[in-house]
């Protein structure tokens, strides 16, 4: 199959490698060429635009940070045009990034228009599960397209969920995302409290890990340093989900309460902490260093 692969990120990058290793034809590009270098390290072809990288492929995928890259992606703006027109007759574009559901559905609109297939498919499972290949995908879409993209999204991933038509994989991932920012600011107040009294945060995480305070960041993504060897907090927030993205999937969340009128007081406070701690200059740092609002100094 050959596969057109946009955004070599965090997330992009490692999802692109394990498709070229599956044995797909993968072509590849980032704006960022150490991104671009990273991929050409492990044999992934590399395009010297997005246009080039869309040339004949079946597939396009797309992994990119939020809905203004993607919608000027596929459907340009004043500064780029847009790819749709250029991609082959009949090809499926799979939008894996986290978006507003309005601009999948946009997108979407453009693409039927042409005769090209969409679904949105937005990942859950972090940087670990891209390596692993074992993401869970939440896809909106018709079934065709979705049973089309299927023996694609299996090379990269453990789950398949359809959660409805085409935007409603971004609804899923923000209800999803809402939790887990809720998740790991309370389990980051929790932690800082015990740690606070003298306890050893590595004991108290497994304390609640094991009682009715566990919770996937306690799982696999603890924000306290040194308790995980493999989390971000140990390798000082580096890499892993940023702070920034996790402000931008609340606010997401938000806008969507807004318009359906519905009530997310929880999901509101966490979007103010993280905007807060973006704002004190952590946007560039793993999520979980929410935790250093509740550290002393
Ligand atoms: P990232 O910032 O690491 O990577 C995004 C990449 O997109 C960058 O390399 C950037 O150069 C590239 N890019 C931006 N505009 C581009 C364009 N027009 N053409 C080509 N490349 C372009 O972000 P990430 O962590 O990989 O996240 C990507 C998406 O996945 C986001 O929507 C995020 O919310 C979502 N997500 C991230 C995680 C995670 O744990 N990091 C988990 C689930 C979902």
């Amino acid at each position: 199959m050959k596969i057109a692969f946009i955004g070599l990120g965090n997330m992009g990058g490692p999802m692109a490698l394990n498709l070229h290793k599956a044995g797909h034809d993968v072509g590849a590009f980032d704006l960022s060429k150490p991104a671009c270098d990273k991929l050409a390290e492990g044999g992934v072809r590399i395009a010297a635009d997005a246009g080039t990288c869309v040339l004949g492929a079946e597939v396009v995928i797309s992994m990119l940070p939020a809905s203004q890259h993607v919608e000027a992606l596929y459907l340009g703006n004043d500064k780029q045009p847009g790819l749709l027109p250029q991609l082959a007759e009949g090809a499926l574009v799979i939008d894996c990034s986290t978006i507003a559901a309005a601009t999948s559905r946009k997108v979407a609109d453009t693409a039927k228009a042409r005769g090209l297939a969409f679904i949105d498919a937005p990942v859950s499972g972090g940087t670990g599960g891209a390596i692993a290949g074992t993401l869970t995908f939440m896809v909106g879409g018709d079934t065709a397209a979705l049973e089309r993209a299927r023996p694609i999204l299996e090379k990269m991933g453990a789950n398949i969920f359809h959660a409805g038509s085409v935007g409603a994989g971004q609804t899923a991932k923000i209800c999803n995302n809402m939790l887990l920012g809720i998740l790991m600011a309370g389990t980051s107040e929790a932690i800082a409290l015990g740690v606070a009294n003298g306890l050893d945060p590595k004991v108290l995480s497994e304390i609640m890990r094991r009682s009715s305070g566990g919770n996937w960041a306690l799982e696999k993504y603890n924000p306290m340093p040194g308790v995980m060897e493999t989390a971000p907090a140990s390798k000082g927030y580096a890499g892993g989900f940023g702070t920034d993205l996790m402000l931008k999937d609340l606010g997401l969340a938000q806008e969507n309460a807004a318009a359906v009128k519905a009530a997310t007081p929880l999901g509101g406070l966490a979007r103010n902490l993280y905007a807060a701690h973006s704002l004190a200059g952590h946007g560039g740092l793993d999520f979980s260093s929410i935790i250093k609002m509740m550290q002393k100094g």
